[in-house]
């Protein structure tokens, strides 16, 4: 029997096919705005339009709260058994394998982001986070605890009731389903409010979800704008916990809204600055650039956790920053739609602009281009920046100090060991860190010293929804991912019973 191979797809016309609906799913259905009104859903590859979507607003967020609260109340999803909310959450990661192409496609579309990576990574990763929590649920016991003869005390784990998770643009499916995969699992009701830059994949995660048997209410989806359907969800009275990723200025704001209303708990997951630490004792400086740069300019540069400050020993910095701005060629942008490409296009206008806004500064403050440092495809119609890396950089220099979320590394030079680490950790931010020395004791020394919540030792890579994902200081107070998460989304309860003697 010959081999067949399958044809290659052609991404183009299936683009040019799609017709995504851009309503709102409240209590299962697909519902228009109340007000009625849109707003314009548009692709960063080509400036195409791709849908009208509606443009939730307080109203909308009311009755994804009411239709959420109903299906907690009730308990048609909270007082099923593990093993049963383990049985259709798990069919509804099958369900987001198989639609695999059609998601991969809305979110390339929506954020720019190339098809190759929509369908290796950001579809399979979702699926997994959701499969994981569904297989964990009915395998994580309560405790009792220690007390007394006459006294038993259970300590026992409840749903927290209704959460509403806000998130942002740049990975939507995988952060959407770090609220989800927890909150579902745990039997929560959740009212989700995707990023208006990427609302596409989210509205189809709902159909999805309830076709593969989750209750209608347990899911809703409102997309709107921050200021609007965000500000609405997190100042809600019935809501009982805000999941919010996104900049640490609106995490700010999550804080502030729940002390405006019913203090609610906010776990947020912000931005970060992370410093990528390279000793001149590391044994393999090419494969430490060649991850500084695969690592920095993954997603367009548009990731929390990218190695965007990076710290070189003085004495190889000159090697390592040639070897890294060699590799940006790498990454030149190209059409998110072709299979081969590496490095798409920049979310929106707002955001590029921002990002070349950052490399004239650097420029402004003389910090060094040893690469890129332009926009790039200005033909296409949407908005690309060429991988860009700055040497010479100070830590005093906007480009070090403030998250860029962008394709743009700015590389630092140390002398000592002390001194890298006042520098590295002299940062609002503490999401991740990494170290690069074939010395032992230099490698737990430094990861032990790093206010950081995750630290790298000679990799940037490793990445498992075994693990969790949250930062230090102004990086955020929560944890997604690992069975921490279901800390979150999940109420304490202590029940103290009274044993009496025997009578005789
Ligand atoms: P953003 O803060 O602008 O928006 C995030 C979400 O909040 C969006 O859904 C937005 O509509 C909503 N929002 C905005 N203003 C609001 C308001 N006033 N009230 C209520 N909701 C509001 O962030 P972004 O630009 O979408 O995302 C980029 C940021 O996300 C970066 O800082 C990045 O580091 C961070 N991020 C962090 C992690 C993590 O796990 N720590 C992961 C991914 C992204």
């Amino acid at each position: 029997m010959g081999r067949t191979t399958a044809a290659p797809i052609d991404w183009h016309a299936r683009a040019a096919a799609l017709q995504p609906d851009g309503r709102a799913v409240i209590d299962g259905v697909r519902v228009a705005a109340a007000s009625g009104a849109t707003f314009d859903c548009a692709s960063p590859i080509d400036g195409r339009k791709l849908a009208d979507v509606a443009r939730g607003q307080a109203a909308d967020i009311d009755a994804a709260v009411a239709s959420a609260r109903r299906a907690f109340a009730d308990g048609r999803w909270a007082h099923q058994s593990p093993a049963a909310r383990k049985r259709v959450l798990l069919r509804f990661a099958d369900k987001l394998l198989a639609a695999k192409e059609e998601l991969a496609l809305l979110e390339t579309l929506d954020m720019g982001k190339p098809i190759r990576y929509s369908l290796a990574v950001d579809v399979p990763a979702a699926a997994r986070c959701i499969a994981w929590y569904a297989e964990a649920v009915d395998k994580v016991y309560d405790e009792i605890a220690p007390t007394g003869p006459q006294a038993l005390a259970l300590i026992t784990r409840e749903p927290m009731g209704v959460i509403g998770a806000i998130v942002p643009w740049n990975y939507p499916m995988i952060m959407a389903a770090w609220k989800l995969g927890p909150a579902l699992a745990a039997g929560d009701s959740v009212v989700l409010k995707p990023s208006e830059k990427s609302p596409l994949t989210a509205l189809r995660m709902a159909e999805l979800a309830v076709e593969a048997g989750l209750p209608p209410g347990v899911f809703n989806v409102v997309p709107g704008y921050g200021h609007e359907a965000g500000e609405a969800l997190a100042l809600h009275m019935d809501v009982d916990a805000i999941g919010f990723t996104g900049s640490t200025r609106t995490g700010r704001r999550m804080l502030e809204y729940a002390g405006r209303s019913n203090l609610k708990r906010v776990y947020n997951e912000l931005g970060g600055k992370s410093a990528y630490v390279v000793f001149a004792d590391c044994d393999d400086l090419e494969r430490a650039a060649k991850t500084a740069a695969g690592s920095m300019f993954f997603n367009q540069g548009e990731s929390c956790n990218a190695p965007s400050r990076v710290l070189v020993q003085a004495s190889v910095a000159e090697e390592f920053a040639a070897r890294v701005a060699a590799e940006t060629v790498k990454y030149l942008p190209a059409d998110p739609l072709e299979a081969g490409t590496v490095m798409g296009a920049i979310v929106d206008d707002i955001q590029l602009r921002s990002v070349l806004g950052y490399i004239e500064a650097g420029k402004a403050e003389g910090a060094v281009c040893r690469a890129g440092g332009t926009q790039a495809r200005t033909d296409s119609g949407g908005y690309y920046v060429a991988p860009t890396v700055f040497d010479g950089v100070r830590n005093d220099m906007k480009i070090a100090r403030e998250e860029i979320f962008g394709p743009v590394m700015s590389v630092l030079r140390f002398d000592t060991e002390l001194d890298v680490i006042a520098l590295a950790n002299d940062s609002p931010y503490g999401l991740q860190a990494a170290v690069w020395t074939a010395n032992v004791h230099r490698a737990h020394r430094v990861a032990r010293a790093l206010r950081a919540g995750t630290v790298h030792v000679n990799q940037y890579d490793e990445d498992d929804i075994t693990v969790p994902f949250g930062g230090y200081k102004q990086s955020g107070n929560g944890r997604d991912k690992s069975l921490h998460a279901f800390d979150k989304y999940t109420e304490l309860k202590t029940t103290w019973l009274r044993i009496e003697p025997a009578a005789s």
